[in-house]
């Protein structure tokens, strides 16, 4: 199922440590859970030196009956 996208927001950002003249990204998608109670966040940090990448999901019951990725939800359900 696809999610629909509330708000995406991305920042340049300088690397850590040794790599500190690169630049790298960070990316935040807010999308609407699947029943529309609550929201799903997608966080993403490509920086030289420092890798991040989380998704989350504020609403309890979509959390419970689905695994999110980047804008998608699947039923946990039907893996099985
Ligand atoms: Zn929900």
């Amino acid at each position: 199922m696809e999610l629909k996208l509330i708000s995406n927001d991305s920042h340049a950002k300088p690397g850590y440590g040794a790599n500190m003249r690169s630049w790298g990204d960070t990316i935040t998608e807010v999308y609407k859970c699947p029943c529309g109670k609550g929201k799903v966040y997608y966080d993403n940090e490509d920086i030289p030196g420092h890798r991040y990448k989380n998704v989350s999901c504020d609403c309890e019951e979509c959390n419970e009956k689905y695994n999110f990725a980047r804008g998608t939800a699947t039923l946990i359900e039907s893996q099985k």
